[in-house]
Order: structure tokens, then C-alpha cells, then sequence
């Protein structure tokens, strides 16, 4: 439709809407220009895992060996590479839902059979201890736990994260916790890395976090690992024998984002903040959908089972007919809502809701 000349108002993006920062750029383009243009170590180049190890040790009480990290072409490859390093033919692996759309999948490329976990507005979409002891079974290999998560924005307090650990502990089973929403998380809310609760929890967690969004580098493709030193070895293991490295530059790249200034992380949090709690007020001014306030991230998911369409359908008419592009909740695993991200302007945003709105009306 853009494409033609049309105006999308584009509420479905996964992205952060900013550029890269100058500095992260300039110190990519200097590593390519000097040569850096070759094979990597297959974990990274070493002054990005120190780096990493050094992030890890400060923003999350993390004390991981820099040997013990792998640098990954994306969050995305890093949490399948966790997955085929855990998971056999037949294991179980349990995914609470709304789930980031790759999770099944990966877990079905690797022989495995996602367990899928409904959670509900009335928990903030957040997966109870209770529900992960009742979905467990002697072949549950694997629970993913993606905080703050895409696509509710819900962010798993300390005391939750621990009273999951424990049911994971009690039969020795991995936890994936994918961090990669890490820096944007509002209000109160703290990010707490599970894997920071307790030796315990350190040896069974593979954590994985990226560059994506926290400094708007979804195109660089950078992401890692962090684990105990079994798994770690053979999350190696995969990456050299699959894609060797992350691309060498752009680890340059990676490094200036860790080692220089942070403002701009901060300020983009802010920027999202405002951006979240005007959403929150538009959509909360709508009767017949229902928004749980999301803590992280930038996606609202949007209950809308009383507009009597799947989520489909519904946004094939709310593109159609609004021009607002949102994603459906099967996407996600659940039929009943939308996402609708903030990482656009806040003028896109106000018009894509005004339309939003006058759909929800006329349903
Ligand atoms: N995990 C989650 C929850 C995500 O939303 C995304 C990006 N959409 C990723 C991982 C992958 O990020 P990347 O591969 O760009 O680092």
C-alpha cells in the first residue's frame, strides 16, 4: 500500500524507530576500513566477550567468564543456538503465551515440542509458578522466559522469577531467559536477570540479550549467549560449525556501544516512556478492547475477543478499511488480541489510534 502512495499509519513494527548512534556507526566503519574483514574467533572477538562479561558483571550481577559467552548474529540465533544445544527429539519445552513468534518454531527445528502455556491479563500475561508445575512432564527439557517480553510488555518481578526458578531447579530443567527488551523498561519497574538470583539458577540459565534494541542496531545482527561452561562449549560448537562468526566489524561496533556513552539508551527509554503512556491513555479511553499496562518493551497487547473477529481478520480490516498496520495475536499464540508497538512517531501513533479507535467503535 505505501508502496503505491498510500498512508499507512505502521502500529506493527518491532524495531526502535532511531538511528543507530554516530559513535557505534563510526566505530564499525573504522574496523572496516582498517582491515577487520576477516574470520573472528567463532564466540567473538575477545575484546567483546571481556566487554560483554564486564556489561554482565554491572548492569545484571552476572559473573560470567567472557569464555563463557558467545557472540551471536542476533538475539535470534543466539536463543535457537541455546535451544539446539539443550534440546533432543522428543524433549518438551515450555513457552508461555503471548510468545515471540520464534519460539515454537525453533523448538520444532530442533526435534523439540513446544508446550505452550496460556497466560492471562489477570497475571499481566505473566506465567505462574503453579501453571509451569502443572505443565511439566518427565520429557520437559526446556521453560523460555522472555522478560521484558515481546509481545506484552510484561516484566517478571524478582520474587516471580524466583518462584519459577525454584519449580525449574526442583527437576533440574534449563531456562532460556531472553533479555533483549533489557533496557527499556519503565516507572518502578526494575530488569532482573534470573540467572543473578542464586548460584542454582546461574548453572541451569542460558541467558541471552543483543544490540537490536537497546541501541537500534537490529541490522548489525548481533546478540549473545551467556552460560555455564558446558553449555557454552557446545553453543560454540554450534556457532562454528554453522556460521562461524558474527560479522567481524560489526562486533567493532558492538564493543563502542558497551564501552562509550549511554545517553542515548537512556534517552530512548524516555523517548518510549512518553510514547507508552499516551498510548495507554488512548487505548484505555476505548471501552470495548482491554490493555494490561505494559512495564517493558514497546507493544501493547490489546484484548479485543469482544469485537467478535480473529485477529486475522481483524487486521486484514483494520489495514483494509483504517490503513493501521498491527499484528495479529496468532502470531503469538493467541487469537483474542493484537500488538501494537510505539516504535513509531508520536504523530503516526496519534492518527494510527484515532483510527484505531473509530474501528473499535464501529465493532
Ligand atoms: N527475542 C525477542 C523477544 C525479540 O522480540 C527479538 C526481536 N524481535 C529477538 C529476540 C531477536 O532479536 P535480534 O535477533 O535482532 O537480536
Amino acid at each position: 500500500m505505501k508502496a503505491k502512495g498510500e498512508e499507512v499509519y505502521g502500529l506493527a513494527g518491532g524495531e526502535p524507530d532511531m538511528d543507530t548512534p554516530d559513535h557505534i556507526k563510526q566505530a564499525g566503519a573504522a574496523a572496516l576500513m582498517a582491515g577487520f574483514t576477516k574470520y573472528t574467533p567463532a564466540a567473538g572477538i575477545p575484546e567483546l566477550r571481556d566487554a560483554l562479561a564486564a556489561k554482565l558483571k554491572a548492569d545484571n550481577n552476572l559473573d560470567y567468564d567472557a569464555k563463557d559467552i558467545c557472540v551471536t548474529s542476533g538475539a535470534k540465533m543466539a536463543c535457537y543456538m541455546a535451544i539446539l544445544a539443550m534440546v533432543e527429539e522428543g524433549d518438551e519445552v515450555i513457552i508461555p503465551a503471548p510468545y515471540w513468534v520464534s519460539y515454537p518454531e525453533m523448538v520444532l527445528l530442533a526435534g523439540g515440542i513446544p508446550v505452550v502455556i496460556e497466560t492471562t491479563e489477570a497475571t499481566g500475561w505473566k506465567m505462574t509458578a503453579a501453571q509451569f508445575e502443572d505443565a511439566m512432564t518427565p520429557r520437559t527439557k526446556m521453560v523460555i522466559i522472555n522478560s521484558p517480553g515481546n509481545p506484552t510488555g510484561a516484566v517478571y518481578s524478582a520474587a516471580e522469577l524466583a518462584a519459577l526458578g525454584e519449580i525449574a531447579l526442583s527437576e533440574d530443567i534449563t531456562i532460556l531467559s531472553d533479555e533483549i527488551y533489557e533496557k527499556l523498561v519503565y516507572g518502578e519497574e526494575k530488569h532482573v536477570s534470573i540467572a543473578s538470583l542464586s548460584q542454582d539458577l546461574y548453572n541451569i540459565t542460558i541467558t541471552v540479550n543483543g544490540f537490536s534494541k537497546g541501541y537500534s542496531m537490529t541490522g548489525w545482527r548481533l546478540g549473545y549467549t551467556a552460560a555455564p561452561r558446558a553449555l557454552a562449549e557446545a553453543i560454540e560448537k554450534i556457532q562454528n560449525h554453522t556460521v562461524s562468526n558474527a560479522c567481524s566489524f560489526a562486533q567493532y561496533g558492538a564493543l563502542a556501544a558497551l564501552t562509550g556513552n549511554q545517553t542515548f539508551v537512556n534517552d530512548m527509554a524516555a523517548e518510549y516512556d512518553v510514547r507508552r503512556q499516551f498510548m495507554l491513555s488512548r487505548l484505555r479511553a476505548i471501552t470495548n478492547i482491554r490493555v494490561v499496562e505494559p512495564k517493558g518493551a514497546f507493544y501493547f497487547f490489546v484484548y479485543t475477543g469482544k469485537l467478535g473477529l480473529k485477529s486475522v481478520n481483524l487486521c486484514d480490516k483494520l489495514l483494509a478499511r483504517y490503513k493501521v498496520a498491527a499484528v495479529p495475536g496468532i502470531a503469538f499464540g493467541y487469537d483474542d488480541g493484537i500488538r501494537l508497538s510505539y516504535c513509531t512517531t508520536l504523530d503516526v501513533l496519534a492518527e494510527g489510534l484515532n483510527r484505531f479507535e473509530s474501528f473499535c467503535r464501529e465493532h
